[in-house]
């Protein structure tokens, strides 16, 4: 039979790591949605003046309005 104390140790151990558990899990969820977010590309149509984004970095992005292929703006 363990002693109160050791039962007391076992249950401030467990629930420590889940915090830290939950605390790292909710910061790399963060960091994917914001990451996702981040690293979109503007594009601007030359054709019909649409303004969109696409995923990631890239050179060239075409329109879903019209389908012209487009440079991404640069600032
Ligand atoms: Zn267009």
């Amino acid at each position: 039979m363990p002693t109160p104390d050791v039962v007391a140790a076992v249950i401030l151990t467990v629930g420590l790591g889940l915090v830290f558990a939950v605390w790292i899990l909710y910061d790399r969820v963060d960091a994917l949605l914001h990451d996702s977010r981040r690293h979109r590309t503007v594009f601007h149509c030359v054709k019909c003046g649409t303004l969109y984004t696409r995923p990631r970095r890239r050179e060239t992005g075409v329109c879903p309005k019209c389908g012209h292929s487009n440079l991404r703006l640069r600032f």
